[in-house]
């Protein structure tokens, strides 16, 4: 099994790839923000949880979220690969990854980082909440907490999968089409 994390930043293009990667390289994409929107849309107790949280732009507990990773592995044992987008974001998620991974002798196999700079990030989620209404990308200071939540807890991975040897940079500011073509030839 093939494991592949999408990282980067909110607004960094990791949605927008990544369905083009899970397409191409026939692997299961999991987002933990689409599966935590979905239950905030079905009004379940977990969606009722994670609300307040997702919309001031504060992460939610790594428990739910790595619980969420656990299901979908467990749920998906004949697919060829997964595509990991937006997890983990925190150290305790990436170690709870590795273990989950260790106990069937398998290991992350790459870090895709898409790199974009603070400015971009702020034009791009503004421009998304015009088009997907989504509440965290519509106030400034929500944004700016992602941002400040990014560099403070998600930020820290990099070292952490650096010295994994399985890190990888792509510059995330190019066109959709070259970003998407520096990731298939890191993927290989
Ligand atoms: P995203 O769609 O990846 O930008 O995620 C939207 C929001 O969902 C984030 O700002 C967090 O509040 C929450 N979220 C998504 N993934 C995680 C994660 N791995 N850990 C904690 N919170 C998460």
């Amino acid at each position: 099994m093939k494991y592949y994390i999408l990282f980067g930043p909110p607004g960094a293009g990791k949605g927008t790839q990544a369905k083009f990667i899970a397409e191409k390289y026939n692997l299961l994409h999991i987002s933990t923000g689409d599966l935590l929107r979905k239950e905030m849309a079905a009004g379940t107790p977990l969606g009722l949880q994670a609300k307040q949280l997702i919309e001031g732009g504060n992460l939610v507990p790594d428990e739910v979220v790595v619980g969420m990773i656990q299901n979908t592995f467990k749920n998906n044992k004949d697919v060829s690969g997964f595509l990991l987008d937006g997890f983990p974001r925190t150290i305790a998620q990436a170690e709870k990854l590795d273990e989950m991974l260790a106990e069937s002798s398998e290991k992350v196999d790459k870090v895709l980082s898409l790199v974009i700079k603070d400015e971009t990030i702020f034009e791009r989620l503004a421009k998304r909440a015009l088009i997907e209404g989504r509440k965290d990308d519509a106030d400034p200071a929500t944004i700016q907490n992602r941002i400040d939540t990014y560099h403070a807890k998600t930020e820290p991975l990099i070292d952490y999968y650096k010295e994994a040897g399985n890190y990888c940079e792509i510059p995330g500011e190019q066109t959709i089409e070259e970003v998407f073509q520096s990731l298939c030839d890191v993927i290989g």
